[in-house]
């Protein structure tokens, strides 16, 4: 197998090995963005039910922390409520959360109470505006509303006083057959008159930040028709998470609860029995597969047992507020998104560099190669170049030793056969010191401004003996009024020498040879033109590279080194130009040097 083949099976490995990383690498970001989706999804809509939580409970301890009945009012013994209160107070973060409580009598609306927080007792007040609103709430008794949410008042009726309660049983699941418990008559309603200021700048605030702060989501809470009560960044819609506010459980169950007996929030319990006094600040939100399910609650007094049913709520459309909670990037979704995107971005950029480093590196080495095998056959080349023109001397050297050659005219041939192998080898090592030199960078130029007719007739002058030994037609075309360039004369004629040189050398046996010299806008073109070989496509990019030589013109045993092109190449970009060349196989070939006016 050649090493091209090779270096194709090693490009194909690669490649298809960076596929594959990168297929996997897709698949893996898409496992990822979908765990990291449905665990944003969770923990966000788990966060927002515990920022419901958080606040139904604050409201939930305002509200079940004055259910007695409305034996107080009727004896005006406020001492229980005065208990109740200070509980309360001592008790919440947010002592500022009830602004005002008042009583209203069910049957006589003439008298509502307001509660004097200072004499710690309920007084008469005379009727406005914000307490016909609140009465006009309990109108229709069956249809009572503990939360009205757009007044901030919460709403309990205040039942006739019972018999004293000594156990509670709750069950999820109703008994068939079990009687509807009788409720005692509603006497009066309490009204708790929350404060909006307080709700909305401590509590709501402190949720907020509790439960989203430095987070990446923002919150918005909604009342009905969509009315902004609250809101973080700018507000949110309910992309990501909703959950309900201002949830205080069913109305049926008032009647029973008591402070401290029933599960906390989150409990799983399902039964809960109770022995001690009823008492009840909070009861467990109903787990979501319990929706709409009916709940029931059964309590057993000293003499008979009585049940309380009521159906469990959890449904968000039906709360007064609604909690909306949404990524900063528009959703969770278009977060992960993004940062998928961006991820894929960096790993396949960097299995693109990757794949390019090793590219890189396998051309480079490829290329090493290729010039140390160049270097192996121009020294191979050089050697037998050297060794024609060494053993021409070597045998002149000889017979005129041995005094083979005697006559006058037969020493002088000899003279000028030593002479002319002697100025080749010259030129050879010349040639090949110039090359070096320019290579490290050694070789020193002389600009000056010049004539480009004057370099051109002195290069065709030096190859002139070349030009005869050949009959080599040589049309010269210079045009007039040139511009001077500036340039190193002799390294210049040097150039087009090698030009020249290589044109009789490649010439195919064609006694034809063109040198011009055009305006070329900015530069002077200097152009040499032949009739020769040519060069094919493959040949012509790598011609001006040092040491190279096309297959043809080794196979075919013609001389030289490969160093004479890149010697143009480097005398042109000194001069500050390039060199170019145009050929077609078997028509001849063209070489331009275009050097910058001066
Ligand atoms: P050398 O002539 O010593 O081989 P060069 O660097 O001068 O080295 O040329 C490099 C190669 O370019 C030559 O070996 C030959 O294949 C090709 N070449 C250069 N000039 C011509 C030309 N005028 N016609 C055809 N081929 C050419």
């Amino acid at each position: 197998m050649n090493r091209s083949w090779t270096t194709i099976l090693i490009f194909a490995a690669l490649f298809g090995l960076l596929v594959a990383l990168g297929v996997l690498q897709y698949r893996w970001q898409t496992q990822i963005a979908a765990n990291d989706g449905e665990r944003m999804h969770k923990q966000t809509q788990d966060e927002a039910d515990r920022f419901a939580a958080d606040f139904n409970r604050e409201i939930q301890s305002a509200y079940f922390n004055f259910q007695m009945d409305s034996g107080a009012w009727e004896n005006k013994n406020f001492t229980e409520f005065n208990d109740r209160y200070d509980y309360w107070r001592g008790e919440s973060k947010y002592p500022t959360l009830i602004k005002d409580l008042y009583y209203f009598d069910a049957e006589n609306y003439a008298s509502p109470m307001r509660y004097n927080k200072e004499a710690r007792t309920f007084q008469a007040v005379e009727w406005n505006e914000e307490l016909r609103s609140v009465a006009s709430r309990f109108s229709d008794p069956k249809n009572l509303k503990p939360v009205n949410a757009d007044i901030y008042t919460l709403l309990l009726p205040m039942h006739a006083a019972g018999q004293r309660l000594e156990k509670i049983i709750l069950r999820r699941e109703p008994d068939h057959g079990e009687p509807t418990p009788t409720i005692p008559k509603v006497e009066g309603y309490l009204a708790v008159v929350l404060d909006e200021k307080t709700i909305k700048q401590k509590v709501l605030a402190d949720l907020a930040e509790n439960h989203f702060g430095g987070s990446d989501l923002k919150i918005a809470i909604t009342g009905k028709d969509d009315q902004q009560i609250f809101a973080t960044q700018g507000g949110a819609s309910g992309q990501d998470a909703k959950a309900g506010l201002f949830d205080v459980a069913p109305g049926d169950f008032v009647f029973y609860a008591n402070k401290g007996v029933l599960p906390r929030p989150g409990s799983e319990h399902s039964d809960v029995l109770i022995n001690s006094r009823l008492e009840s600040r909070t009861f467990s939100r109903v787990r979501s597969d319990d929706v709409n399910k009916t709940v029931q609650i059964e309590v057993q007094s000293t003499d008979r047992p009585k049940t309380a049913v009521f159906t469990s709520r959890g449904n968000t459309d039906k709360m007064p507020w609604t909690l909306m909670v949404q990524h900063r990037d528009g959703s969770i979704d278009t977060y992960l998104a993004n940062t998928k995107f961006r991820n894929l971005t960096i790993g396949f950029g960097i299995l693109f560099l990757l794949g390019a480093a090793v590219a890189a590196i396998i051309f480079s080495a490829q290329r090493l190669r290729m010039l140390a095998q160049r270097q192996i056959d121009f020294v191979s080349s050089v050697s037998h170049e050297f060794r024609t023109p060494l053993a021409v001397i070597y045998s002149a050297g000889e017979n005129l030793a041995d005094g083979i050659a005697k006559e006058d005219e037969q020493v002088s041939r000899y003279g000028d056969l030593i002479k002319g192998e002697g100025r080749k080898l010259s030129t050879m090592v010349e040639q090949i010191l110039e090359f070096a030199g320019a290579r490290s960078g050694r070789r020193k130029f002389n600009f000056a401004v010049n004539e480009v007719s004057d370099i051109v007739a002195d290069a065709v002058r030096e190859c002139t003996p070349l030009i005869s030994e050949k009959r080599i037609e040589v049309k010269t075309n210079i045009c007039d009024h040139l511009p001077s360039i500036n340039a190193d004369p002799v390294a210049l004629s040097q150039a087009i020498q090698n030009l020249i040189v290589n044109s009789i050398k490649y010439g195919n046996g064609e006694s034809w040879l063109q040198i011009a010299a055009e305006n070329g806008g900015s530069s002077v073109k200097i152009s040499v033109e032949d009739r020769g070989i040519g060069i094919s496509g493959n040949d012509l990019r790598q011609i001006f590279e040092p040491f190279y030589r096309a297959k043809e013109v080794v196979d075919a045993q013609i001389h030289g080194n490969g160093l004479g092109l890149s010697l143009v190449k480097q005398i042109a970009e000194a001069h500050g130009g390039r060199v170019t060349a145009t050929s077609e196989v078997g028509k001849g070939s063209r070489f331009v040097i275009e050097i910058p006016q001066a």
